[in-house]
């Protein structure tokens, strides 16, 4: 199928089965705008943005050009005690969009190389700051069953996901919530669910279980992604910052793939009208180009970090990439873009067209859930007896051989295209969606 590649051996692919991989390679050899290119010259319609990152669609330039302005200009510098202006005028952007709206916006901005990075240091600065206000034996950080929040030991503790936490040792001191994700109540919610509002009182539980005054942190995935598009149920997330700031617990939003538009508003904390400590970015912040991610921090934290002896640093973490010149110079072009095109709130316009198209396909058999918001759909399938997974992933070959890429994870089916997507590419999207599920049989 392939030509011209080179040898596959080198190459231990990430989240990949590598062996059955490299006996039938998938490779993209070009993309631009909704389409990726395949090494045999067939055009594949882009149905997950990449990795639920590629916002604006691919192969932009004014990215590209940026980027190679600045590697002209300033390639690197280093992240520690120096600066240089592109970190500081992408943070002064990004501060003016950032979460929580002109009220309580998280305007004080940590650089990250990624949403793993993001994760970790929303972690650490959590509990820095719990200590630097005398709080410190607030060490405990509550996650969710079903939350993903990167490959980072931090990320893997609070994470919900057993593949990912079984071969390595936690972080000690956390604990979860129970996910959200509840077939018998609420299939096929068009929007957000009407049912389980209540399971934000597990952090009730958990406070009684293990005392406020041990936990620091509590972080979720607005709407949890990674693992197959979990609406939050209305009126959750309300409930959840309620309890923690009654107990003193900071809330952390992972909006690692819900930031940067994809629900129809620039975050999804702004989407939802509930306003966390701090925020966790990444992917969309330079439309997937070049690795970063940053973290959205509250000024009452970033502000407490910043007493003390002035000649102190304040916070003992950051890494060699933290503000990479060309990671902000990509960051800079894509605000750019997003901010001229619209797109940080073009799925609110799409919405209403994009759930009508999912949900023409309720009725297929071995459909038993359809789930969308925004720009993102969970279309989940009923798993074949002892084989959980095969029959999504015979949906992701057929759709990818007939001009789609989707995701699959578990039984869902994930879909989040670019947010450039005209309704032409949705019909198109949804009809080798349709063909494929019918074909699984
Ligand atoms: N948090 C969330 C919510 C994610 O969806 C992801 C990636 N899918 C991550 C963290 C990790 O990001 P990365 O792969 O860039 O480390």
């Amino acid at each position: 199928m392939t030509q011209n590649h080179p040898s596959l051996d080198a190459y231990w692919m990430p989240f990949t089965a590598n062996r059955q991989f490299k006996a039938a390679p998938r490779m993209l050899v070009g993309a631009e705008g909704m389409h990726y290119t395949t090494d045999d010259g067939r055009k594949i319609l882009d149905g997950a943005a990449g990795l639920w990152c590629v916002n604006a669609g691919h192969g932009r330039k004014r990215i590209a050009e940026a980027v190679e302005r600045q590697l002209h200009t300033l390639d690197y510098a280093p992240s520690f005690q120096m600066g240089h202006p592109a970190a500081f005028d992408f943070a002064e952007r990004l501060a003016a969009i950032a979460p929580g709206g002109p009220e309580a916006r998280l305007d004080r901005i940590f650089y990250t190389g990624s949403g793993s990075e993001s994760v970790d240091t929303a972690l650490k600065i959590a509990l820095a700051y719990q200590r630097a206000i005398g709080q410190g034996a607030r060490t405990r950080i509550i996650g969710r069953e079903r939350g993903y929040h990167g490959v980072g030991f931090g990320g893997i503790s609070v994470g919900g996901i057993v593949n990912n936490r079984r071969a390595f040792p936690q972080l000690p001191g956390t604990d979860h919530l129970r996910h959200t994700h509840d077939l018998a109540r609420n299939a096929f919610s068009r929007d957000l669910p009407e049912h389980g509002a209540e399971l934000a009182d597990d952090l009730e539980r958990l406070v009684a279980l293990h005392g406020a005054e041990t936990i620091a942190a509590v972080i979720v995935e607005p709407m949890a992604g990674s693992t197959g598009v979990l609406l939050p149920p209305k009126g959750y997330l309300e409930r959840l910052r309620a309890i923690s700031k009654k107990h003193g617990i900071l809330l952390i939003f992972d909006e690692v793939i819900t930031g940067f538009g994809r629900l129809g508003k620039p975050f999804a904390t702004d989407y939802f009208g509930v306003v966390p400590d701090l925020v966790t970015t990444a992917k969309g912040i330079t439309n997937g180009s070049v690795p970063m991610g940053a973290v959205f921090c509250s000024r009452a934290i970033h502000d407490a970090m910043m007493q003390g002896d002035p000649a102190a640093i304040e916070l003992f973490h950051g890494y060699t990439y933290s503000g990479h010149p060309i990671a902000c110079a990509a960051g800079i072009a894509t605000l750019d873009i997003y901010k001229e095109e619209g797109l940080l709130t073009r799925a609110a316009e799409l919405t209403e067209y994009w759930k009508d198209a999912l949900h023409s396909l309720k009725g297929l058999s071995h459909v038993i859930d359809i789930r969308t918001l925004g720009l993102v759909a969970g279309v989940e399938l009923d798993p074949r007896a002892g084989a959980p997974g095969a029959r999504t992933y015979e949906v992701f070959l057929d759709c990818f051989k007939n001009g789609a890429y989707v995701r699959y994870t578990g039984d869902i089916i994930a879909l989040s295209p670019p947010l450039i997507a005209t309704k032409s590419h949705i019909d198109e999207l949804v009809t080798i969606l349709g063909t494929a599920i019918r074909r699984a049989e």
